[in-house]
């Protein structure tokens, strides 16, 4: 098989895998429009450290694996396209999309060909012929593999902008539902722990880490993964957590099993963003008895109704953690109305507007000069 056939495989194969860009509403950013049709569902954007969005190639090593996770299309024992790449030809081949001018970066994942360490080796090799043979100086975000070796992960942080370990699920007893044959504090969790104190210790350029859920097939509750979700940001300083929604396969042990709702995705996403940027706890998040996010409505905006409807926030007053709780006002825009704040008073939802406020969501829940301003959003701005 020839490298592009190979691709045309394990590209895809990443499907399951989220890597790329969402916008804060957390849907997923449609991939360049310009990718030749042979390598649809290879290329996608990532966000670079200080928000550049650059197309990455995403694709795993392999599609063989010894593991039988019971939701996995490339569980052993079932048929799925199988293809494996070496370390060189992956290499070369990602060089020639370089050079095309159709990526800027890789994505490298892999099912689990031999063990952990001998595919994490692999991957490592990848990486390390990129940067050392061809100088690439791009995006690189290397999967860590389960059971990967702690010198391993070391040597991979060493080489990479980011990594990554799939948690999928939010405790060792749901994972047990998930892939009875992973380890979840041994094989993963402990990754993430190591790479947390590697990251302390490291000097210089640190890259970031990230998690990845799979939501809705162990029967978990949306509190169990944002519990999950906060102390990672909190304890262990992850970048974001990605949450994939599961899409049953069939032959595998769960194909009778519904898939999950995509708007579950998204306001799973909305609600870590508020975790990660905006100041919330997971106590304070509007979840159900059952700890589930309301689907209908996104998470800040029923916060909001809850406590804001009758005490708006005075926009020329608050401060900026006060602010965030505001619908429609973001980091940025929070950061940009304090600033105005200092020349002037702000007095119309015009105003507002050219921070970048919108000023559809946050009328209802604010006082600009201690004044409602709701009913102005119907006059022309
Ligand atoms: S380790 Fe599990 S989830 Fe990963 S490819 Fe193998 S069977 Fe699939």
């Amino acid at each position: 098989m020839d490298p592009l056939e190979k691709l045309r495989i394990l590209g895809p194969a990443t499907c399951y895998e989220p890597a790329e860009e969402t916008t804060p509403t957390g849907r997923a950013l449609p991939p360049p429009q310009d990718v030749p049709t042979d390598l649809k569902g290879c290329i996608y954007y990532a966000a670079l450290p200080g928000g550049r969005r650059v197309p990455i190639l995403k694709t795993l090593l392999t599609s063989a694996c010894e593991r039988d996770c019971l939701y996995c299309a490339f569980r052993a024992g079932r048929d799925a396209p199988r293809a494996t790449f070496n370390p060189d030809e992956l290499a070369r081949l990602f060089l020639q999309l370089h050079e095309r001018g159709l990526v800027e970066g890789i994505f490298l994942s892999s099912a689990i060909l031999g063990s952990g360490p001998q595919t994490q080796d692999r991957l490592i090799a990848t990486a390390e012929i990129l940067r050392r043979r061809y100088n690439f100086h791009g995006y690189i975000h290397l999967k860590i593999m389960p059971g990967a070796e702690r010198d391993q992960v070391e040597v991979a942080m060493r080489l990479a902008d980011r990594v990554s370990v799939n948690l999928e699920a939010p405790s060792s007893r749901r994972l047990a539902l998930l892939a009875p044959h992973k380890e979840f504090r041994d094989e993963l969790f402990l990754r993430l722990r190591w790479i947390a104190e590697i990251r302390r210790e490291m000097t210089g350029r640190r890259p970031s880490a990230t998690t990845q859920f799979v939501v809705g097939a162990a029967g978990e509750s949306d509190l169990e993964l944002l519990h999950a979700t906060a102390f990672l940001y909190r304890h262990l300083g992850l970048a974001r957590a990605y949450y994939e929604g599961f899409r049953p396969v069939p032959a595998t042990p769960l194909e009778a099993l519904p898939p999950t709702p995509r708007i579950r995705e998204r306001r799973l996403y909305q609600a870590s963003f508020l975790l990660r940027d905006y100041g919330f706890s997971v106590e304070e998040l509007p979840l159900s008895p059952q700890g589930n996010l309301p689907l209908e409505i996104d998470p800040k905006l029923a916060w909001a109704r809850q406590h804001l409807q009758d005490t708006p926030v005075e926009v020329n007053r608050a401060d900026r953690e006060a602010l965030l709780r505001v619908p429609g006002i973001g980091p940025k825009g929070a950061d940009r109305l304090l600033e105005a704040r200092r020349e002037r008073r702000l007095r119309d939802l015009g105003e507002l507007r050219r921070l970048g406020i919108t000023v559809e969501r946050a009328a209802p829940f604010i006082l600009l000069d201690g004044k409602r301003p709701a009913r102005q959003i119907e006059l022309p701005l």
